[in-house]
């Protein structure tokens, strides 16, 4: 990105120009969280998931860190994200978890994408197209096997299996499912839908398998099947809720101050005077808001900190602004452009997630385009 860089007769270099945030991406931690992953799950394999722009990371960067680390599989959710991707990850299969909308399959093809067929329709056009081209396609078959979202249904899995016994121009590469609980280690939803997965691959004997997402990888050996599919865990989140968490931090997040002031007590402070000032307050005024992925449920109960110590947001989350009380500080601590950590020692993903009530897969998906951003 080069923000504020864009008109040709501005000549700077980015790193010369203070950003408003900065976002640093630990490639280091990833690759260590890759390992960490792929140890607990072996001899089942590891893949990665980087489907919308490794959740928010940089589709690139992240995958070649990977690809480094030995990682050979990566799973996107649609067909132009692997487009973009495959030129850059000489030796690796990509495949596309939302197979393919109608249309794409010949240059699916041609790029030697990988779809997942999740209808017996997805399934019928893939065996067309093969039969088209003259070749063999790869494919991985999705089942659903208990949350009705992506996946072919149990009364299609003999069509399914029939098409796929006599059809010679299918190299079916896995069957595969999803588990919707995942991250609770307690729910009965993670069982059943083993069982139901065993008999998936009962039906089609001889396939290799493809089952845990996170939390999946945690949930015990019986649902590593043969190749797992991490996403979060890989990029610092929680893979299982309740528990302590096994991954390293690969997000740090800081932003600075555009403005520091002193209000007395009755101020009202932000949109519709959402908090009043109770006593004197000292706040500050930070470069991040809702346009920068910061979660306007956050208003009036979130917080930042600045070394180690606790900003409470006041008022509501702006579009490129919110403001926090930093009485708690010493009156000098904060100047203008000084930074406050959002993500990093002091507040997690899941952290920032559980105060904004949602998942830390939301706050890293929603990251910014303003940041400046940094691989190290
Ligand atoms: C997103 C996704 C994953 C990765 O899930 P995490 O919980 O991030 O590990 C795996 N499989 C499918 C089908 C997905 O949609």
């Amino acid at each position: 990105m080069n923000i504020g860089l864009r008109q040709k007769h501005i000549v700077a270099d980015e790193s010369e120009v203070a950003a408003s945030g900065y976002l640093a991406i630990d490639l280091a931690a990833l690759q260590r969280n890759y390992e960490r992953i792929a140890a607990q799950a072996a001899p089942a394999r590891a893949a990665a998931v980087v489907k919308a722009n490794a959740y928010g990371l940089g589709a690139l960067q992240i995958s070649r860190a990977l690809l480094t680390q030995g990682c050979r599989d990566f799973f996107v959710a649609e067909f132009v994200e692997a487009m973009e991707l495959h030129a850059d990850l000489p030796g690796a299969t990509l495949y596309v978890l939302n197979g393919l909308q109608p249309g794409n399959e010949v240059m699916c093809a041609q790029a030697n994408i990988v779809p997942v067929a999740n209808s017996l329709e997805q399934l019928k056009r893939w065996h067309a197209t093969a039969v088209k081209l003259g070749r063999k396609l790869p494919v991985i078959l999705q089942f659903d096997t208990g949350m009705s979202r992506l996946g072919i249904p149990p009364e299609d899995r003999p069509e399914a299996k029939a098409l796929a016994a006599e059809s010679e121009s299918l190299d079916l590469l896995y069957v595969m499912s999803h588990l919707a609980s995942a991250d609770d280690n307690e729910s009965d939803q993670n069982p059943a839908q083993l069982v139901e997965m065993q008999q998936v691959s009962e039906e089609f004997s001889g396939m290799s398998v493809c089952f845990a997402n996170s939390g999946g990888v945690f949930l015990g050996t019986q649902y590593h099947a043969d190749l797992v599919r991490p996403g979060i865990a890989l990029y610092g989140g929680a893979p299982t809720g309740g528990r302590q968490n096994p991954m390293e931090p690969v997000v740090k997040l800081d932003v600075a101050v555009v403005q520091t002031r002193t209000v007395p007590p009755g101020a009202a402070i932000g949109y519709s005077s959402s908090f009043i000032a109770a006593s004197q307050m000292r706040l500050a005024t930070l470069a991040i808001g809702y346009a920068d992925g910061l979660p306007r449920s956050l208003s009036n109960r979130g917080a930042f900190y600045h070394g180690g110590v606790r900003l409470p947001i006041v008022g509501r989350v702006s579009m490129d602004s919110t403001i926090v009380d930093v009485s708690a500080l010493a009156p000098d601590a904060l100047q203008l452009g000084s930074l406050v950590e959002v993500i990093g020692q002091h507040q997690t993903i899941d952290d920032i997630a559980s105060a904004a009530d949602t998942i830390s897969y939301e706050i890293l998906t929603r990251l910014g385009t303003r940041y400046r951003r940094t691989y190290c």
